[in-house]
């Protein structure tokens, strides 16, 4: 089977309400596109603009979709291919509100409301119980962007505050990799969720001990994947990452003149979204040579996770109120973009452990540790 160059997969959930804007928004009959009209207030409307009609086509519209829908819509695939040695990521864009995190991680009180993480660790876990011969390690790590700076959610005390264990973005032989951030080897499901509730209280005591809300951080999740033959001759191991990403909120906050620590992450966070953006750009346009990956650590962290050879899913979460309009088109626009973006999925090359400790296999593996 050969390559095949594909776009990268980009969805739209909306958020259930009661006061759906039907007269502004019309989604099509197709499930994949979406329409939005602005009547020109007296006032000189929301946007001002003289556009007032935009037409969206993307890869699927997730509207009154449950949990469950919206995970075999986003993930399954790419998950299933993971196991296969392709790396795949997810990413959740939207403003603050509009449900990222509910779309990422969902609430835990009931089964049907987990998002994508929790059931792609269920997916794995029991893919792994079915394969026979292959035995499947899983690998844990989730990271917090604050401010331009890193947090380990899995070892809150190495990674706050203390200078020795500052994280860092580092290039490495296997790509691009956070020098100092925890992984967690687990071997069944409920230690991997154990460990996905542990990072989000620390995501919680973190809002209170540093007076930040969780929707002023990018958070990601990452599951490293290993498949071995469980016959101890054949030492051919097959890696793959999943990356799960949930965006710190996209509002522009600078022109409603917020002050002090409010202003300094909120201009943070349009840095860092205005750099997502324009790597998204420069990776959609193929005569592009300059990847600016380096402008900030959310696009530097996601070097080798964005198009490239991975399987790449946006999921925009947007309302559907009329007073959130101006915000929608925004995200609209971004989901657009990256979904011009082109991606080449290959399975990584299966790689050679060497008897004993150590080894290639060993070797690449440490180099998430150091
Ligand atoms: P964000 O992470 O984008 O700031 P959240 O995911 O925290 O937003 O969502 C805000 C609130 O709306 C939460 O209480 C969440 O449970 C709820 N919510 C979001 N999306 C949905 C949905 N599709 N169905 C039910 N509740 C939702
Ligand atoms: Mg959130």
């Amino acid at each position: 089977a050969g390559t095949k160059t594909r776009r990268v997969l980009a969805f739209v959930r909306v958020k259930p309400t009661s006061h759906f804007a039907q007269d502004m928004i019309k989604l099509g009959s197709d499930n994949k596109s979406i329409d939005i009209y602005i009547r020109k207030s007296p006032r000189g409307g929301i946007v001002n603009n003289t556009q007032t009609d935009w037409s969206f086509k993307l890869d699927g519209l997730l509207h009154n979709a449950s949990q469950e829908m919206v995970y075999e819509a986003v993930a399954k695939d790419l998950v299933s291919k993971a196991l296969q040695g392709y790396n795949g990521t997810i990413m959740c864009y939207g403003q603050t509100g509009a449900g990222k995190t509910y779309t990422m991680t969902g609430a835990a009180s009931e089964y049907r409301n987990r998002g994508i993480i929790p059931r792609a660790i269920q997916q794995i876990f029991k893919s792994a119980a079915e394969f026979l011969n292959i035995l499947v390690t899983v690998r844990i790590s989730y990271l917090e962007i604050y401010n331009e700076t890193l947090f380990d959610l899995l070892a809150p005390a190495l990674g706050r505050g203390c200078k020795d264990n500052q994280l860092t973005v580092m290039d490495g032989p296997q790509g691009v990799y956070v020098k100092g951030l925890s992984i967690h080897p687990v071997s069944h499901e409920e230690e991997a969720l154990h460990l996905l509730f542990e990072g989000e209280t620390n995501r919680v005591i973190g809002e209170h001990s540093l007076n930040k809300n969780s929707s002023r951080s990018h958070c990601i999740f990452t599951m490293f994947i290993e498949c071995r033959s469980r016959d101890y001759t054949n030492h051919k191991c097959l890696k793959s990452k999943i990356t799960l990403i949930d965006l710190a909120g996209s509002e522009r906050l600078s022109k409603t003149g917020s002050e002090g620590q409010v202003r300094i992450e909120a201009s943070y966070i349009n840095k860092s979204l205005t750099f997502l953006e324009q790597l998204v750009i420069a990776l959609a346009d193929p005569k592009r040579e300059h990847i600016p990956f380096r402008q900030s650590k959310l696009t530097h962290v996601l070097k080798d996770s964005l198009g490239g050879n991975c399987n790449t899913v946006l999921v925009t979460n947007i309302y559907g109120e009329a007073e959130h309009l101006e915000e929608t088109l925004s995200s609209l626009r971004f989901a657009t973009r990256m979904n011009w973006v082109t991606a080449e999925p290959v399975p990584n090359k299966p790689f050679y452990r060497e008897v004993g400790t150590g080894g290639p296999g060993g070797g690449a593996i440490l180099l998430y540790y150091n």
